[in-house]
Formats: structure tokens, C-alpha cells, sequence
């Protein structure tokens, strides 16, 4: 259920920044996903579909890019990008890392009429 949280989310999010903007349609919602934040693209835009309609936003195509997960390294100091499903240093191997970026999602831009 952790998708449709978020789903709920982007479309309140693309709802407000519609009516700031006094549009009557939105067309598309750009999304940035971090890759570690446990979140299923394609649930995204099945639930999407659900809760968006009878909205303004019904219908909108959604545009999905993932952000790659960064560490920093504890043992030596470097900053790497994070292979799929291993959370350890790039540059030396050590799993003594701190997780800089990856979990985060947010609406990046919208597209409306
Ligand atoms: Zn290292």
C-alpha cells in the first residue's frame, strides 16, 4: 500500500499546482523516483489511473525516471553510485556507507492545458 500513499500524493500535489496555474487538463506528471525508495513505477501508474479519476488529472500520462542511490563511505571518504541491491562503497567495497540519496520521490514538473 505504500504506492498508493504516494500516488495519492502526486496527484494532490499535480491538482494544486494545476489550479495555480488555472489549467483545465494536466497531460503529463514527471516524476523522480530514488532507486531505493521501495517504490514500483508501474504500481504507480495503476493506481494513478484509479485514484485520478474524475479529476482534471484523469488520464494524465505519467513520466517515471528513477534517481540512482549515492553512499558515502565511511572507511574512504569517496562518494559512489550504488549497484542494484548492494548497499557498499563503489571505490573500496566496505559496507560502513551512509546512504545519500535514493529514498526520495517528488513530482518534478507537469505538463497542462
Ligand atoms: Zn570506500
Amino acid at each position: 500500500m505504500h504506492e498508493l500513499a504516494i500516488t495519492e500524493s502526486i496527484l494532490r500535489i499535480a491538482l494544486e499546482a494545476a489550479k495555480e496555474n488555472q489549467a483545465k487538463k494536466v497531460l503529463e506528471i514527471r516524476i523522480r523516483i530514488g532507486a531505493y525508495s521501495g517504490v514500483v513505477p508501474q504500481y504507480i501508474q495503476e493506481y494513478f489511473n484509479i485514484v485520478s479519476q474524475g479529476s482534471i488529472a484523469e488520464k494524465a500520462r505519467l513520466s517515471i525516471e528513477t534517481i540512482p542511490a549515492r553512499v558515502e563511505c565511511a572507511a574512504c571518504g569517496e562518494i559512489t553510485e550504488v549497484q542494484r541491491f548492494r548497499i557498499k562503497c563503489g571505490a573500496c567495497g566496505s559496507t560502513d556507507v551512509k546512504l545519500l540519496s535514493g529514498r526520495e520521490y517528488y513530482v518534478d514538473s507537469l505538463e497542462v492545458e
